[in-house]
């Protein structure tokens, strides 16, 4: 949100009246990278320090709850609390301070795992509770989640109504607490076209409109299996229990009665984006890497499949095997095979454009999607991917390579059929000597 937009009085009391769960940036300056305030040094390992600085956020650590009202205004975005390191004194003061309004959420830390200590962090005001030894990737995960309204990837709702002036409101409430809103007015024709290429985070949906009734709706919503955990708000001057009761039944979350109020609005939203993306990404993503498990990568390949057969446009897909793995594990140990595992998947996502899509097939073989990549280009992002884990392995001792084979889709291939191809080719690509990719196409004259 714009500075401009922020400072205005009606939004700030509208943001203000669900302080509880927005309390996420009090004045946001895009041009400035978001901080991560750690209370105490005990609270950020130099390793997490790393990761939060390769994710693009400042780090600082503060001595004094007094420091942190001096950081207040400084893009900070979370608050790192180790409780095993707080007196009785800073977890008190700590506990007054998150009353109030604007504060930061908390990210705490404990060996303590009981719901005592839970609840002393809840009161602190903790979106997340971690206990050691602390999952690094957790905690950057858990911070992203906080802070992606704001930056690379905003939460999207779709808003399904059929009063053009209406669905521009709620729009543009939504937009001004830092959502991105797509309007359907039309859902018998622009409903399916924009969930080919969209997951929204949450559906607004209007229980009357011409043509179509909202409860149908969300029935067809929740047959595509990627939405079946989106949540879906009813709007709707229906104040019949009987009808509300009904609504639910079929996968709404919540009812809304019309007209709504913005801060209604706000947080019904507001309190289930960041659970439903949550859900979402329990579902999709692999736990190990965090990039897309298997049943999420075969599911986009098929969409990217039939979006290339649909508009002729263009698809790399590339298959990828460590090579000798087996050898790193019974060296090292299945740890270090992990860590080697996790390297190669953070490699090829910062290697890769953001458009790419990356999976992981099982054990150390990975998929991925180069939508509007013609092979030559695909080709050299890989070789790319290639020198920087030559230039830089995880441990010198670590070192690896991997081997691919990567096809373009043609016209009338299926998902299996380029998956069958590119595994063919990374085979061929291992028995040539490993460290390489072939190409289709690269031994055609030959
Ligand atoms: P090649 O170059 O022919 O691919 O040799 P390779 O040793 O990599 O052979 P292969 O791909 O068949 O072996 C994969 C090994 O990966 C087998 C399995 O023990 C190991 N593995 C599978 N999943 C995991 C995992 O999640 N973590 C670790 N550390 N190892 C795994
Ligand atoms: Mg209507
Ligand atoms: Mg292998
Ligand atoms: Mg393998």
């Amino acid at each position: 949100m714009a500075n401009s937009e922020r400072s205005n009085p009606g939004i700030r009391r509208l943001l203000g009246e669900v302080a509880l769960i927005n309390r996420s940036i009090a004045d946001y300056k895009p041009h400035l990278p978001l901080t991560v305030l750690a209370f105490g040094p005990q609270s950020l390992t130099p390793a997490l320090q790393r990761r939060l600085k390769a994710e693009g956020f400042d780090v600082k650590v503060i001595e004094s709850i007094s420091h942190l009202l001096v950081h207040k205004d400084n893009n900070g975005c979370a608050l790192l609390v180790h409780l095993d390191h707080m007196n009785d004194k800073q977890r008190h003061r700590m506990q007054q301070l998150a009353a109030e309004e604007g504060q930061l959420p908390v990210i705490a830390i404990s060996s303590d795992t009981s719901l005592q200590e839970r609840l002393v962090a809840i009161r602190m005001g903790a979106v997340a509770f971690n206990t050691t030894p602390v999952n690094d990737a957790q905690v950057v995960a858990d911070i992203k989640a906080l802070t992606e309204r704001y930056q690379r990837d905003p939460y999207q709702i779709l808003i399904i109504e059929d009063q053009t002036s209406v669905a521009g409101f709620y729009a543009a409430t939504l937009e001004d607490a830092g959502f991105q809103a797509t309007v359907i007015s039309q859902p018998l024709i622009e409903l399916m076209p924009y969930l080919h290429n969209h997951t929204p985070d949450l559906i607004l949906l209007d229980l009357y409109m011409p043509a179509i009734n909202g409860q149908e709706l969300a029935g067809v919503i929740r047959q595509q299996e990627n939405l079946i955990s989106v949540p879906i708000v009813f709007l709707s001057n229906e104040m019949s229990p009987e009808v509300q009761m009904k609504a639910m039944c079929t996968g709404g979350d919540v009812f809304l009665s019309k007209p709504v109020r913005p801060a209604d609005l706000l947080f019904a939203v507001e309190s289930r984006v960041r659970r439903g993306r949550a859900v979402r990404n329990l579902v999709t993503c692999d736990p190990l890497t965090s990039v897309l498990n298997r049943r999420e990568v075969l599911r986009r390949l098929n969409e990217e499949v039939a979006r290339c057969q649909r508009y002729g446009s263009r698809l790399c897909i590339a298959v990828l095997d460590l090579d000798r793995f087996k050898q790193i594990n019974d060296r090292f140990g299945h740890s270090s095979g992990d860590r080697v595992i996790k390297h190669f998947a953070i490699s090829l996502v910062n290697g890769l454009r953001d458009g790419d899509i990356v999976g992981r097939l099982g054990g150390e073989e990975f998929l991925v999607l180069m939508p509007e990549t013609r092979t030559a280009i695909a080709n050299t992002a890989m070789q790319r991917v290639a020198e920087e884990i030559r230039q830089s392995p995880p441990e010198s001792q670590l070192a690896y390579t991997f081997s691919g084979g990567l096809v373009q889709c043609l016209p009338g291939n299926r998902g299996d059929d380029l998956l069958e191809q590119a595994d063919a080719l990374m085979y061929r690509a291992k028995s040539e000597g490993r460290d390489r990719i072939v190409c289709s196409g690269d031994h055609d004259s030959a």
